[in-house]
Formats: structure tokens, C-alpha cells, sequence
């Protein structure tokens, strides 16, 4: 099962895509797990990436697919991912297309987690993560709709939208009643 998470920063996906990555027996890759990851280890990727991270600017989407083509490339995703986070733009979702088109593969569904905007606001100061001050929050809302909802539209075909509001299980529990039945 190859799966793309898109929501609003509350929505909830790291969360979904913990749930669904242990149902689904497939690795939950976070870009923005691996953006912490590399600037915690202080790489030059992590370098590179810390001053948009903490502002809520997208990394260059050239930076975030290279980073992507990697994990990707890793043996644990031969039945599979949950994409968590990435794509982020259009032209992200073209070179993931291209990733997975030259292996002859494609993706299974891309589901949108929505909210009320209160709701992600509130989540997101109790979370306490570096980045997650009222301004750099304000700004990820931002660049989200500026840059992320039209992939919404770009997905069209592969599409489930899910209400994550309420108990996370059973928001996992919807999300995979609504997923395509998996090909063997
Ligand atoms: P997240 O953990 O998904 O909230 O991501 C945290 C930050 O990492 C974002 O605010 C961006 O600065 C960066 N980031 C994560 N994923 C992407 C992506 N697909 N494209 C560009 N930047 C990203």
C-alpha cells in the first residue's frame, strides 16, 4: 500500500501515519522526521534545512524529493509507505510521480485530513514542538494553503477525505475502511 497523508499542521497526520504504518505493515516516512533528524545529527542536509524549518518555509522542493529518492530507495518500502508530509507542492508530487512511475509503481491513495482551524491552532501549542510558536504556526498555515491545498485538486482521482476529529483509533479505523482494497 503506497499512501500520501495531506492535512493542515494540527491535522494529525504524524499520528495517523503511526496507525496506519503498523496496520498496514508498511514504513511511516515523515520529511519532517527526517528534516529533525538530519539537523539534529547536524548534517549538511540538516544544515541546509533548519533556517525554512524554523521559520515554516517549505525546504526547496529540489532538497526535499533528493532527500525523498533516498529513503525511498531503502529496502523497507518494497511493500510500501505511508508518506507523512510529502508531498507539500505540486511540483514535489511531479517528482514522486517520477520516482515511482521509473520503478513502475504508483500511488494507492492520498488522504486529506481536515479539521476546524481552532482545533489544529490549539493541538499545535499543546504540542510544544521548537517550531511551533503562534507566529511559525501561523506562517505553516500560510504556506499550507498557499502551497499544499492545490495538490487537494492535483489528487483528485486518489482522494478520501477524513474528518480527524475524536479518538485517533478510530480515525485510523476510517481512514482504512476507505482505503482501496489492497492488490495482492
Ligand atoms: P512537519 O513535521 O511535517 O510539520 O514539518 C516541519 C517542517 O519541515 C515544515 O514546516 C517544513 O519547514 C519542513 N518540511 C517538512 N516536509 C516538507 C516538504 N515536503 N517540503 C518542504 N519542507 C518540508
Amino acid at each position: 500500500m503506497r499512501l500520501v497523508l495531506i492535512g493542515p499542521p494540527g491535522a494529525g497526520k504524524g499520528t495517523q501515519a503511526a496507525l496506519l504504518s503498523a496496520a498496514l505493515g508498511v514504513p511511516h516516512i515523515s520529511t519532517g522526521e527526517l528534516f529533525r533528524d538530519h539537523g539534529a545529527r547536524g548534517t549538511a542536509l540538516g544544515r541546509d534545512a533548519e533556517r525554512y524549518v524554523e521559520s515554516g518555509e517549505l525546504v526547496p522542493d529540489e532538497v526535499t524529493v533528493e532527500m525523498v529518492r533516498l529513503r525511498l530507495d531503502e529496502p523497507d518500502t518494497g511493500r510500501g509507505f505511508v508518506l507523512d508530509g510529502f508531498p507539500r507542492t505540486v511540483a514535489q508530487a511531479d517528482g514522486l510521480e517520477a520516482l515511482l512511475s521509473g520503478a513502475g509503481l504508483r500511488l494507492d491513495a492520498v488522504v486529506e485530513l481536515t479539521a476546524p482551524e481552532q482545533v489544529l491552532v490549539d493541538r499545535l501549542l499543546g504540542r510544544g514542538r521548537q517550531d511551533d510558536t503562534e507566529e511559525v504556526i501561523r506562517n505553516r498555515q500560510r504556506v499550507y494553503h498557499r502551497d499544499t491545498a492545490p495538490l487537494l485538486s492535483h489528487y483528485a482521482d486518489l482522494l478520501v477525505s477524513v474528518q480527524a476529529v475524536g479518538p485517533v483509533e478510530k480515525i485510523a479505523e476510517e481512514v482504512l475502511a476507505s482505503l482501496p482494497a489492497q492488490a495482492p
